[in-house]
């Protein structure tokens, strides 16, 4: 029989359920509803909301009128300026208050008389739409440092100010802090939301005891990925978007799985997967009892 064990706190984070519920309450009484980039980083989560009303567009100049929802990851300050100027349009903000608190963190560092000529850097992934959002805060002195060996070969002569992406891993930023403050002086803003703390955690305790890991979430969903990759150290990980992904050879031959997903996956894509994986081993078992009979 597989049995089948669920992480603590798998799934929506407080940012991104508050994010889903502002969105829906704002399509029950509005029309003319967008957003910038997708508001969450779960492809069908945004599929879903798209057939309710909201559109996903990827640059202001195509908005006229209308609510624009800012998403849970932020937007950088010259697109907010841009909205800011239109006043046919009606900006509600579903950023994270955790991102939000990076985004003020930066803000103030590069403001501050005594922290304003030191150089940020920003422990976290260049491309990703928190981290453009971040950079724009630094009024120009930003750097984005993403893994240990950039950190290595990382040459500033000024003092380092160093802040984290809210979804970055522990033992990522530590690490490049280490680094960092072997040849620079340095002052850390540990930025890292608690949510994405719990969630690795749990995820982690969970692969140690367990034959495979499902981890559940958008393949651009950063938080989800790093899921993968601490789940990935401890046992057999796949990654998945839904149970449409899952291939009956990966069950064979073991007895548990655990179930984890990222901070933006929805609760019905998790149920989903647990069905299909129930089922997957009841006919595994079915199987079985065939090939113990003959
Ligand atoms: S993972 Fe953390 S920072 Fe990101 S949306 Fe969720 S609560 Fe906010």
């Amino acid at each position: 029989m597989l049995k089948i064990k669920v992480a603590k706190n798998a799934g929506f984070c407080f940012g991104v359920r508050r994010a889903i519920e502002i969105a829906e309450e704002t399509l029950k009484y509005k029309s003319k509803v967008y957003t910038l980039g997708p508001i969450i980083h779960n492809p069908q989560e945004v599929k879903r909301l798209e057939k309710q009303g909201i559109k996903t567009l990827k640059s202001v100049s195509r908005i006229k009128d209308g609510h624009v929802i800012l998403r849970t990851h932020g937007i950088p300050l010259d697109v907010h300026k841009k909205l800011n100027e239109n006043r046919n349009i009606n900006i509600i903000d579903s950023t994270c208050p955790f991102v939000k608190r990076a985004q003020d963190v930066v803000k103030k560092l590069s403001s501050n008389k005594t922290t304003k000529d030191s150089s940020i850097v920003i422990v976290g992934e260049k491309v990703h739409p928190e981290v453009v959002a971040l950079v724009s805060y630094g009024n120009k002195n930003c750097v984005v440092i993403e893994t240990p060996k950039e950190a290595r070969t990382f040459k500033d002569n000024r003092d380092l100010s160093i802040v984290s992406q809210t979804t970055q891993t522990y033992e990522n930023f530590d690490n490049i802090v280490n680094i960092l403050s072997e040849n620079h002086k340095t002052s850390v803003y540990n930025t890292i939301c608690r949510a994405t703390l719990n969630r690795q955690q749990f995820a982690e305790k969970l692969a140690c005891g367990v034959d495979l890991m499902l981890v559940i979430g958008g393949k651009n969903s950063g938080n989800t990925t790093r899921l993968a990759q601490i789940c990935s150290c401890k046992t057999r990980t796949y990654h998945i978007e839904t149970f449409r992904n899952l291939r009956e050879n990966w069950f064979k031959n073991i007895s548990t799985v655990g179930l984890t997903a990222g901070a933006s996956t929805p609760d019905w894509i998790i149920k989903d997967v647990e069905i299909k994986v129930n089922k997957i081993g009841n006919s595994l078992n079915k199987l079985r009892r065939v090939n113990a009979r003959k």
